[in-house]
């Protein structure tokens, strides 16, 4: 999928229907603190995860916004990346 950025909000064309659909965020809650952030095509209504988030993941965003070691904030940020993809996988169907 291609992510073509315009005046204002970004759009990208639906893999399904063909469409251009702006990418407009939504949140949806689980338990144990976990979100997922995600997007419809607004013409099919097909869902695009964007990212997932839970407690440390954010715990870890925090961190990451103060943290002034480079090598400290490099593994912070695979580590997100890491719980990221694996809480995006972990996700209902
Ligand atoms: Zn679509």
């Amino acid at each position: 999928m291609t992510v073509l950025f315009q005046t204002r909000q970004p759009t990208v064309r639906c893999n399904r229907c063909g469409h251009k659909t702006p990418i407009t965020l939504k949140t949806r809650a689980y338990g144990r603190g976990k979100k997922e952030h995600y997007f419809t095509c607004h013409t099919c209504r097909t869902k695009y995860t964007s990212y997932c988030t839970d407690e440390q993941v954010r715990a870890w965003q925090k961190k990451a916004r103060t943290e002034t070691d480079s090598d400290q904030l490099l593994l912070l940020q695979t580590k997100m990346k890491e719980r990221m993809d694996k809480l995006k996988e972990e996700l209902p169907q």
